[in-house]
């Protein structure tokens, strides 16, 4: 898909190296953004997606920053507007999930799942907040998850911190959006499963019965969680804020 909308603009995505991340990043560069691709390991695949975008006559470069340390994730933002510009567009997306997260989750697991998910969204955002307002533009989105809504009756897992984690990030939104207006805008977007490496050790058993009940039948692809995020960023949301806004493919057990 092709269109000039972000032109002249700067974007970060946190977590732009894989998955969902790296889909948001071709995307936004697809529409003349110049993005700058954050990771916090894996510089393989960073480089893959700065690459892809180059090759597509893009512009973009990757920062090395754990979001869930506030410092690092200053530094960052610093190389990046040296190099590329102040950031006009953000996607907070870096996340992490424990798969064996249950009634027997320690107390390291909690903190670090907090520390990454929810530390790591508010770091990237007050961070970028203060030069978005003082240029009177600013859109950010917020990766959150159904799993922020609702705990998944069907697989096994109790994502007990990463679900309250997602569900922080709903409030976060919600109260970013309201004490950032009219400059800057502020949505979440909480996907269903995604076809990603946080996925990947889905049992064939729990994918068969999440699919199953999935109005769509099927997990999502990265690509249609980037065009909602695009959207979100978008002027065509323009009069959108303070929302999460569900791509699940539509599951049956949500309200
Ligand atoms: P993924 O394939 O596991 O990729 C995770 C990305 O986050 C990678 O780029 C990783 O960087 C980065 N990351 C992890 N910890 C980080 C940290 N401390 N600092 C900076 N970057 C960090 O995950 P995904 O499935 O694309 O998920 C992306 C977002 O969507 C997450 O917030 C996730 O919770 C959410 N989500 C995913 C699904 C799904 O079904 N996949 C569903 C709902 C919500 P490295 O490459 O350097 O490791």
């Amino acid at each position: 898909m092709e269109d000039r909308e972000f032109e002249g603009r700067t974007a970060l995505v946190t977590g732009g190296s894989r998955g969902i991340g790296r889909a948001v990043c071709l995307r936004l560069a697809a529409s003349g953004a110049r993005v700058a691709v954050n990771y916090a390991a894996d510089r393989r695949a960073a480089e893959e997606t700065r690459d892809l975008i180059r090759g597509a006559g893009g512009a973009a470069d990757i920062y090395l920053a754990d979001v869930g340390d506030h410092d690092a994730t200053g530094a960052m933002f610093d190389a990046v507007e040296r190099d590329l510009g102040s950031v006009d567009l953000l996607v907070a997306n870096a996340g992490i999930a424990r798969s064996a997260d249950a009634l027997s989750m320690s107390v390291e697991t909690w903190r670090e799942i907090m520390r990454v998910n929810l530390d790591g969204t508010f770091h990237s955002v007050w961070r970028a907040k203060d030069g978005m307002v003082a240029r009177g533009y600013g859109r950010i989105v917020c990766i959150s998850s159904v799993l922020g809504l609702a705990p998944n009756p069907i697989a096994a897992e109790r994502m007990i911190a990463y679900g309250t984690s997602k569900a922080a990030v709903i409030g976060f939104v919600r109260q970013c959006a309201a004490a950032l207006g009219p400059a800057v805008r502020v949505n979440g977007v909480a996907p269903g499963y995604v076809a990603t490496d946080m996925t990947a050790d889905v049992s064939d058993e729990a994918r068969t019965r999440l699919t199953a009940a999935a109005a769509l039948k099927r997990f999502g692809r990265t690509e249609e969680i980037a065009e909602l995020v695009h959207f979100l960023l978008s002027e065509r949301s323009s009069f959108t804020t303070g929302q999460t806004h569900v791509a699940d493919g539509g599951y049956k057990f949500l309200p």
